[in-house]
């Protein structure tokens, strides 16, 4: 069964700003649905549009049923919105936040305890403390709370672990599990790659449009090219060299390694590749094959569409 069904969806903020580019996609129910992207993708426009925040310019969103457009007062009854921005009253204490988002759906902490105990437990220590004295990954924990104290059916969360401790990231994404066990749909972005894998299925955007929607497995199974490692300290000489290559690759920086990508012939490319590297006294060490990640499989598929 479609919680969410997206066609054709269009946003300009200005001639020059085209927002979202023909968006289409549809959520099952109970799916962990993650929009991956960089800064500008369009993710916090397409929450704006889903939670009835900001209408499109053109193209559909029904979710559950109901048109966000038409029956937006239905649409905000049966969502969960934890936006990108603090969405918490910095000034109330945790438990008067919490209150407050209860009383405002009208719904009660009793009511709904139940499917937050988890989360809860975790920040009750902290009840009597204001909400903006909390540490980045409390806050997160407070504000998912505050987004399901009404038991909505589907849960969108903008850049939920964006500024969050790795620890309170990986606490972060096995809430997510357990919520979605409730049958919960949740829509979560994120700009960590990474995290990706932890969705069921990922759409990756870049500048308002899709390049890609499958699972995490499917979308490193495509990956197309050879993609080989190689440590460096000095990281900046060898991707100037890099434009002299003989070789035709992809190539770019991950961390302190250089990931290079080959598509052709590669037996004999290899120590092509080598030769050059020694020839040209580059620094590296230990060059090897590995297989890509999320993040890797993101810049093949946008290089390829620019070749
Ligand atoms: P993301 O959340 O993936 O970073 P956004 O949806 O915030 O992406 O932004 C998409 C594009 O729209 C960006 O180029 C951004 O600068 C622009 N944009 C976002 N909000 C506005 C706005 N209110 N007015 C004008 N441009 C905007
Ligand atoms: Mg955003």
């Amino acid at each position: 069964m479609q919680s969410v069904i997206i066609e054709n969806v269009n946003k300009k903020y200005s001639d020059k700003i085209h927002a979202l580019k023909n968006i289409s996609f549809d959520v099952q129910k109970s799916e962990i649905f993650g929009l991956v992207g960089p800064d500008g993708a369009g993710k916090s426009t397409l929450f704006n549009i889903m939670t009835t925040l900001l209408f499109a310019d053109s193209g559909s969103v029904n979710l559950l049923g109901y048109d966000v457009e038409t029956d937006y007062l239905k649409v905000r009854q049966v969502i969960g919105y934890l936006p990108g921005v603090f969405s918490l009253y910095p000034d109330l204490t945790v438990e008067e936040n919490l209150r407050f988002f209860a009383v405002m759906y009208k719904s009660s902490l009793k009511e709904n305890m139940e499917l937050i105990r988890p989360i809860w437990r975790q920040i009750e220590p902290f009840k009597k403390r204001k909400a903006g004295k909390l540490s980045g990954g409390m806050k997160q924990k407070l504000a998912l709370c505050c987004a399901l104290i009404h038991k909505p059916e589907l849960l969108f969360l903008d850049e939920p672990t964006t500024g969050v401790d790795p620890v309170s990231r990986k606490e972060f994404w096995e809430i997510l599990k357990n919520i979605q066990q409730k049958g919960i749909t949740v829509i979560v972005s994120t700009p960590y790659m990474d995290e990706a894998t932890r969705c069921d299925r990922v759409c990756l955007m870049q500048s308002g449009e899709i390049i890609k929607i499958d699972t995490p497995f499917n979308i490193i199974h495509d990956f197309k090219g050879e993609l080989y490692s190689l440590h460096t300290t000095t990281i900046f000489p060898l991707l100037q060299a890099m434009e002299h290559c003989p070789v035709k690759s992809i190539y770019y920086p991950y961390g302190e390694y250089l990931h290079v990508v080959f598509y052709e012939n590669h037996q004999n490319i290899l120590p092509k590749f080598i030769r050059f590297l020694n020839e040209n006294n580059l620094n590296y060490s230990n060059i090897n094959k590995i297989s890509p990640s999320i993040e890797d499989c993101f810049i093949e598929l946008i290089e390829l569409k620019k070749m």
